[in-house]
């Protein structure tokens, strides 16, 4: 589809000026306050929100604890797979280039939640006093789930796994192209139940390494296998039917509810444990695993957990993002029990939601944002093509742009593109607190 110049530029500069507009209206209108303000997480959301309250609000004492001493840009491990980035400091940067000078950063790792008593613990500096919280813990990636597997095979032995670190994801992109080049083989993709980030991942790794292999050539002596625990594979339907499309044309079969549960990387075999109870055995030459995932222990095992319908993960009201008990207490990213939204993508969308409802609640006002649910997926298709993918909790395609800049469902080399170069300036824009697109 033909994209007007004269209509990128006008958006361009619509967005640049709302954005203008956006950060004056609250630099004129900071709520004075000396509010404590701990957020528990300095990732993605831990630092955007850290520099977004700190421009709606003047006074406050905003303090983030966090044992990484690094930034790690998750969305970027993809773009390792396909050998776009390849090293680590291509996903790796310092905390410091992005705080703001007014927030004090803590080296710590949070140990337990008290929010009877508006406390919470840590491993050295012991306790720590709020009158907000703010929880952007992230999510635990629960290999030890996976019988047989230990996570230092990771990037060796045929085995591939790009969540597990930055190392893990340059190991993947070697793994990947040994196999394209092996003469011929069975690849195995595997996606845990339930809620994990960026849910793509999977279907965009399987990809990457289906478009190494023919590139590579002897398509033909190759099998593609995609396990899932779910039975879809995207959860938004004119997505998932658009996918299966596509993997029918490029020969990747998937099975549905087969559930990794072990692993024999000497005998190159896997288990899942499939609806019915039973478990299916499969051989594998390559394989890349997504494992299971939940909220991090010290949030699942405390009293901010939810115990229903996201066991483990914060109980947050889906639209404010306030905690349903606990009225001081916030959350966003990867940690909160909402039914999507597990990417950067959203954290972008969540951060004035909850910049703006702290500041109603410190003005004892009612809280007037409310979280649509905003998720994006860059559903890569091979080096050089993608599918920008957005939707929200009615489960429909949305766009940032219009359909007719970027049509979801086609191949598409400005998608390729915007993945490639432009996700990470809008990312780092974010993470000092910035959201104009
Ligand atoms: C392979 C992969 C591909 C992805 N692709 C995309 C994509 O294309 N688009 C997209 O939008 N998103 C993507 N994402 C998802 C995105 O990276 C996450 O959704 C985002 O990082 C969530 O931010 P967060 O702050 O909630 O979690 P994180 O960024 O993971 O940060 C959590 C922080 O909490 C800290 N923490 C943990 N435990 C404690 C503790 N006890 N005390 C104190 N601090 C603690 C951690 O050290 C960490 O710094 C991808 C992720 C992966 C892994």
């Amino acid at each position: 589809m033909a994209i007007s110049r004269r209509k990128l530029l006008i958006s361009g500069a619509t967005l640049g000026a709302a954005s203008a507009a956006g950060v004056l209206t609250w630099e004129l209108n900071k709520q004075d306050t000396h509010a404590k303000i701990v957020i528990a997480g300095g990732g993605a959301a831990g630092i955007a929100i850290a520099n977004k309250l700190n421009m709606y609000l003047d006074g406050a004492q905003i303090t983030v604890v966090d044992p990484r001493p690094y930034h790690w840009y998750q969305p970027g491990q993809t773009l390792l797979l396909a050998g776009v980035y390849d090293k680590r400091d291509d996903v790796v940067s310092t905390n410091k280039e992005y705080l703001d000078a007014n927030v004090r950063w803590i080296n710590d790792t949070v140990t337990e939640f008290d929010p009877d008593n508006n406390q919470l613990h840590t491993l050295q500096t012991g306790k720590l006093d709020y009158d907000y919280l703010i929880v952007a813990t992230g999510l635990e990636l629960r290999y030890d789930l996976i019988e047989g597997l230990d996570p230092d095979q990771i990037g060796h032995d045929s085995i591939a796994s790009i969540y597990h670190s930055p190392e893990s994801g340059i190991a993947s992109h070697r793994q990947a192209m040994a196999f394209a080049q092996s003469g011929g083989g069975k690849g195995i993709f595997t996606r845990p139940h339930g809620a994990m980030k960026c849910a793509g991942a999977p279907m965009k790794a399987t990809n990457l390494v289906e478009f190494f292999v023919r590139q590579a050539g002897q398509r033909e002596r190759f099998q593609f296998d995609y396990m899932t625990a779910e039975n879809f594979l995207f959860s938004v339907k004119a997505f998932d039917a658009r996918l299966k499309e596509i993997w029918q044309e490029r020969q990747i079969t998937h099975h549905y509810e087969h559930n990794f549960k072990a692993i024999d990387s000497q005998a190159k075999k896997a288990w899942f444990g499939t609806q019915d109870g039973g478990v299916v055995e499969a051989e594998w030459d390559f394989i890349h695993i997504s494992p299971p995932m939940s909220a991090i222990a010290v949030v699942r095992d405390s009293v901010l957990a939810d115990t229903t319908d996201f066991k483990g993960y914060l109980e947050v009201d889906k639209y404010t993002l306030q905690h349903k008990r606990f009225s001081n207490v916030f959350g966003l990213g990867d940690t909160v029990g909402t039914p999507i939204g597990k990417t950067a993508a959203s954290v972008k969308s969540q951060l004035s939601i909850v910049a703006t409802n702290l500041t109603a609640l410190i003005r004892e006002e009612e809280l007037p944002a409310r979280w649509d649910g905003y998720t994006s997926c860059p559903m890569i298709l091979d080096v050089g093509h993608a599918m920008l993918w957005e939707f929200d909790y009615s489960l429909q395609p949305v766009t940032a742009l219009p359909f007719q800049v970027v049509d979801p469902l086609a191949k598409s080399k400005l998608s390729w593109v915007m993945e490639k170069s432009l996700i990470r300036p809008v990312y780092d824009i974010m993470l000092e607190g910035y959201t104009p697109v």
